[in-house]
């Protein structure tokens, strides 16, 4: 899904003229990989995220990200909030970078982080399984709350 996205390296390789930098930082090509995984904003909010718990480590592309998230490590609950996650953070990135290209603003990545756990926050207490462990609700409520 990620060789999908409309970033600019893929427009300028069915020749259209569009500028190559990345929006947000300014400072690199623009590429899927860069966007996701390797742009300091990025790598801000992936900081931010794993503040007090290491949930999302630091990948050098997407073809990374995607294996770690294939090989779960924590229970099954853990592993798909974690899951959510990351689905919020590139959903959230790729927001970020369309505003920076159409609006010319770029929020600052401690609202977006906060976006995110609110995002997911709502969404696992919309579908929460009945049976989930107290220390995974006492988990949820510390990486989110
Ligand atoms: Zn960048």
């Amino acid at each position: 899904m990620w060789g999908r996205l409309q970033t600019r390296d893929r427009l300028r390789r069915i020749g259209l003229q569009v500028e190559q930098e990345c929006p947000m930082c300014g400072m690199h090509s623009e590429s899927a990989d860069h966007l996701f995984t390797q742009c300091i904003y990025v790598r801000n909010c992936i900081k931010e995220l794993n503040r007090n718990h290491h949930l999302i480590p630091l990948c050098s592309n997407m073809g990374r990200m995607n294996d770690w998230l294939q090989k779960p490590t924590v229970g099954r609950f853990r592993c798909q909030t974690i899951q959510c996650i990351c689905t919020a953070l590139l959903y959230n990135i790729w927001i970020q970078r369309n505003s920076a290209i159409w609006q010319g603003s770029l929020s600052h990545f401690t609202k977006v982080v906060q976006q995110i756990k609110n995002e997911v926050w709502l969404r696992i207490q919309s579908i929460m399984p009945r049976k989930v462990q107290n220390k995974d609700k006492d988990w949820l409520r510390s990486i989110l709350l």
